[in-house]
C-alpha cells in the first residue's frame, strides 16, 4: 500500500494549505473527465490520500499507525472514507459529463511552444538549459478557482445545480420537452458570483516562467521536446496545457554533423602526407593525437570513434570523422624550388605522362555529401 504522504507528494511534515495544494493540482489533471477512466484508480487513491491528511484527526492516526490505525479507529477504506466525488466537489463543484448533469469547470490550458537554441556541444553530450516562457499560470490571488478570497462557486438558482434546463415547446405534434445546458451557469451547475479580480474570473494568468528543460543527447534540428503538463493553465481550474521546445542547433565553425558522427578537415602539409606524422587536434573531448601514415593521399578519412554525437535515447556515440587534405607548397624560394627539382628527377617526374583516368569522389566526400547539412 502506497505511503499516502507519498501519493500526494508532500512531506511527513507538510502544513495543511500545502496538502491541499498538492491535492487541488493531482485532483485536476487525474479527473476522469479530464484524464479519462485508465487514471481513474490513481484519481481514487489520491482522494483517499487527501481525505486522510486533510482531517486533523485521521492524520494523526495515520502518522501512529498506517492505515491499520485508521480501520482499527473506525475509518476504514470504502467506509470511513468519504467519498471522492464529495471531496472533489468541495474544490471544483459538481462532477459529471455530458451524460451526468452538470459539466465540470475547466478547460484544458493550450498547448506552448518556445524555441530553444543548442550548440553543437549541447547536441553531442547532451544538455540541461533554460527556458523563460511567457506563459498562463494559475492565478496566484484565487489559485486558479476563478472566485474572490473567502468566495466559492455556488449553487445555479435556474437550474438548481443540475446544469440543464428543460424547455416546453408547442409544435403541431403536440408538446415537445427538450434538455439543453443551463445559459445562466453554461451547463457547471454553480456559478461564481463575485469573480477573482486579479484574473477576471479566469483563474489563470499571463507571466513569464523560468523552468529547466533536459536535452537529450542527438536531438535533431526541428524536433520538439515535450514537456507535459507545462505549457498554459487550463482555464478556470482545467488542466494545463503541454510545452514544446523546438529545437535549433547553431553551425559549428570546425565540425559539421553525419548523423552520429562528427565531420571536420585537415590540412596536412605535401611533405607530412608523404613522410607520414603525427598531430594533435581539438576536438570536442578535447586534444587527441592523431597518426598521420607515410603516402596519405586527400581525402583518405581517419576515424576517431566513439568521438561523435551521443545517439539519441540509445547508449554510445558516433565516430568524428577526419578527412585529410593534402596541401600543395606554394611561395616557394630558389632553395626549395631547387630541393623539388631534385626530388622529381630522383623519381623521374620531370615529365611525367598525362595519364587520365575517370572522377572519383573521396569517402570525406561522399560522407559531406550525404548527411552534413
Ligand atoms: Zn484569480
Ligand atoms: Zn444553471
Amino acid at each position: 500500500m502506497a505511503d499516502f504522504y507519498d501519493i500526494l507528494g508532500v512531506a511527513r511534515d507538510a502544513s495543511a494549505s500545502d496538502i491541499k495544494k498538492a491535492y487541488r493540482k493531482l485532483a485536476r489533471t487525474l479527473h476522469p473527465d479530464v484524464a479519462g477512466p485508465d487514471k481513474a484508480e490513481e484519481f481514487k487513491a489520491v482522494n483517499e490520500a487527501y481525505d486522510v491528511l486533510s482531517d486533523e484527526e485521521k492524520r494523526r492516526l495515520y502518522d501512529m499507525g498506517g492505515e491499520e490505525a485508521l480501520s482499527g479507529a473506525g475509518f476504514a477504506p470504502g467506509g470511513g472514507f468519504g467519498s471522492f466525488e464529495d471531496i472533489f466537489s468541495a474544490f471544483f463543484g459538481p462532477m459529471g459529463g455530458p451524460s451526468r448533469g452538470p459539466a465540470p469547470r475547466g478547460r484544458r490550458g493550450q498547448d506552448a511552444l518556445v524555441s530553444l537554441d543548442l550548440t553543437l556541444e549541447d547536441v553531442v553530450f547532451g544538455a540541461e538549459k533554460e527556458l523563460t516562457p511567457t506563459l498562463m499560470v494559475e492565478c496566484p490571488v484565487c489559485e486558479g478557482s476563478c472566485a474572490k478570497e473567502g468566495t466559492g462557486p455556488t449553487t445555479c438558482g435556474q437550474c438548481q445545480g443540475t446544469g440543464m434546463v428543460q424547455r416546453v415547446t408547442n409544435s403541431i405534434l403536440g408538446q415537445m420537452v427538450t434538455t439543453a445546458p443551463c445559459p445562466a451557469c453554461q451547463g457547471h451547475g454553480t456559478v461564481i458570483l463575485s469573480p477573482c479580480h486579479e484574473c477576471s474570473g479566469q483563474g489563470r494568468v499571463r507571466a513569464v516562467q523560468s523552468m529547466k528543460v533536459k536535452v537529450p543527447a542527438g536531438v535533431e534540428e526541428g524536433m520538439r521536446i515535450r514537456m507535459p503538463g507545462k505549457g498554459d493553465a487550463g482555464i478556470e481550474g482545467g488542466a494545463p496545457g503541454d510545452l514544446f521546445a523546438e529545437v535549433h542547433i547553431e553551425p559549428h565553425p570546425v565540425f559539421s554533423r553525419a548523423g552520429d558522427d562528427l565531420v571536420c578537415e585537415l590540412r596536412i602539409p605535401m611533405t607530412s602526407a608523404a613522410l607520414g606524422t603525427t598531430m594533435t587536434i581539438e576536438t570536442l573531448d578535447g586534444t587527441r593525437e592523431i597518426e598521420i601514415p607515410a603516402g596519405t593521399p586527400s581525402g583518405d578519412v581517419i576515424t576517431l570513434s566513439g568521438l561523435g554525437v551521443g545517439r539519441l535515447h540509445r547508449e554510445g556515440r558516433g565516430d568524428l570523422r577526419v578527412g585529410m587534405t593534402v596541401q600543395t607548397p606554394t611561395k616557394l624560394d630558389d632553395a626549395q624550388r631547387d630541393l623539388l627539382h631534385a626530388l622529381a628527377r630522383l623519381r623521374g617526374e620531370e615529365n611525367p605522362p598525362a595519364s587520365l583516368t575517370a572522377h572519383r569522389e573521396s569517402i570525406f566526400d561522399k560522407i559531406r555529401g550525404r548527411f552534413a547539412r
